[in-house]
């Protein structure tokens, strides 16, 4: 049978896997939801003996019921490769009372390596599927991680250009370094003067603009996304849960079906809601924990049931966190209202036109799996020295929220479940904030001086993504004026 997707906001389209894929986001504004969560149609019991890879089989096959056996396989294959830098694609291990799973062995050592390393492959799987014959050409605009995950996932995958616009001056000199050196004949990296809504403005303008649209076409190009409100990444972001839970029961470290939490740094909502998906195909789970730093619009949510956006935005040391709009957190509130796509464009249009919505208690009900929590600065700081003196073990910034929130949660509940905390980036990625937390001695540091210093102090080897930076090529030196961005794309494209 297969399972079609329809938009949040309406009930009137409904698109297979394939389609939802290829659109990233429906034509009324809403989000690509299926019609209804699967369950996983094997027992978690044999799930203990599988592969990651396998399965990433098994999850996906119930959600891309369009794609056949061997193109799924074939775009599993082709992800999770030597990318990884270790062959479980996703590590638990277990430090003091908690489990970390590591989701940052991919190519740029941060958790969106999980989907952005799929995600073009079953994009150019479905546009063969519909027969589209065009060159997929993804536009993004990135304030520094997305933008170089995209890349890297991207890059020579056949059938594909990537076009990256980042601001020139607010991104890390790392994160610079990383998307400036990137290989591949397919890929352009511009950086532009002004800022990121400039760069994300620009990109809306491009992605809307009906002219553009009809010169790529009659140059054999069509425009899509790789944002993560993509059931494309969406999707492959379940598989780790179900993962996580099987190596639980491969150590024997819970019983079968026995309740664990997660714990989730969270910012657009994607990473914890895969976690609801997984909860709902059938994972045991006892609490779902959202994890927020200062910027903390979804703690509040989950206290008083109001999302409010009317606040400052506060700039933190878990960049990839500070949001005030959390766009797949939509794809919740459509599951709370019992799939009620018209209560759900409601809600939508109060937060677009006042930044405000209050939910029911019927509504507050249905999501009472999801605890909030959240962590200033100064108690992130605090989590990794703690961390780091008890047990040797570096957090980055965003994972520290996470363990953090944890914590605390531990010690005001008397839960004793089994926790497993998702780890979002290596510390490498981060290692100003996270050494300066470890100890003074480290403040003013150059960058790369503070990297050795990380791989002594942790006892672990300096990530190929952050090696191969060190001496690497500038390939891309493109600076535009934010005006001339769609210039650029026109250069590149030959249009
Ligand atoms: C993107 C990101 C997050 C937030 O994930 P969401 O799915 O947006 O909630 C957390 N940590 C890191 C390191 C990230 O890159």
């Amino acid at each position: 049978m297969e399972l079609m997707y329809q938009s949040t906001r309406s009930n009137s389209e409904k698109v297979t896997a394939s389609q939802a894929i290829l659109r990233g986001l429906a034509s009324d504004g809403g989000l690509f939801v299926p019609e209804s969560i699967p369950s996983l149609d094997i027992s978690l019991e044999s799930i203990s003996k599988m592969s990651y890879k396998e399965i990433a089989y098994e999850v996906m096959k119930l959600f891309f019921t369009d794609f056949t056996e061997s193109e799924l396989k074939n775009c599993i294959e082709k992800a999770y490769d030597n990318k990884f830098d270790t062959s479980e694609i996703a590590s638990l291990v277990k430090k003091g009372d908690a489990y970390y799973l590591e989701l940052f062995h991919g190519a740029t050592i941060a958790f969106k390596d999980m989907a952005l390393s799929i995600l073009p492959h079953l994009l150019t799987t479905s546009a063969k599927k519909n027969n589209i014959k065009n060159e997929i050409v993804i536009l993004t605009a990135t304030s520094g991680d997305t933008g170089k995950a995209a890349l890297a996932g991207f890059a020579d995958v056949e059938g594909t250009r990537i076009i990256v616009f980042y601001p020139k001056n607010g991104v890390s000199h790392i994160q610079e370094r990383q998307m400036v050196t990137q290989k591949g004949a397919n890929t352009s990296v511009i950086g532009i003067t002004g800022n990121f809504d400039d760069a994300q403005s620009g990109v809306k303008a491009m992605f809307n603009n009906k002219e553009l649209a009809k010169a790529l076409n009659s140059q054999g190009y069509q425009f899509s996304s790789a944002n993560s409100i993509n059931i494309g990444r969406l999707v492959p972001q379940v598989v780790y849960y179900v993962y996580a839970y099987s190596r639980l029961l491969a150590d024997d470290a819970v019983k079968n079906g026995e309740l664990v939490n997660f714990v989730v740094p969270t910012g657009n909502f994607g990473n914890i809601l895969a976690a609801y998906y997984a909860k709902n195909m059938g994972v045991p789970v006892n609490k779902l924990i959202c994890a927020s730093n200062q910027n903390k619009v979804l703690f509040d949510f989950f206290e008083t049931g109001i999302y409010d956006k009317n606040r400052e935005f506060i700039l933190t040391s878990s960049p990839s966190m500070d949001i005030l709009i959390s766009s797949n957190l939509e794809r919740l509130i459509y599951k709370i209202t019992g799939d009620d796509a018209q209560a759900t464009r409601q809600m939508m249009d109060l937060l677009t036109k006042e930044g405000r919505y209050e939910i029911t208690s019927a509504m507050r009900k249905q999501m009472s799996v999801f605890v909030g929590g959240w962590a200033d600065e100064k108690r992130t700081a605090a989590e990794i020295k703690m961390v780091y003196e008890n047990t040797g073990y570096v957090l980055d910034t965003h994972t520290a929220v996470a363990s953090a929130v944890y914590h605390d949660y531990k010690q005001k509940t008397d839960d004793t479940s089994i926790t497993v905390i998702a780890s979002t980036a290596s510390p490498y990625k981060f290692g100003t904030s996270v050494m300066g937390a470890i100890s003074e001695k480290y403040k003013n540091m150059d960058d790369f001086a503070l990297i050795d210093e990380l791989a002594k102090l942790s006892n672990t080897e300096i990530p190929r993504a952050i090696s191969e930076i060190r001496h690497a090529d500038v390939i891309h030196n493109t600076v535009c004026e934010t005006v001339d961005m769609q210039k650029e794309v026109e250069k590149i494209l030959a249009l």
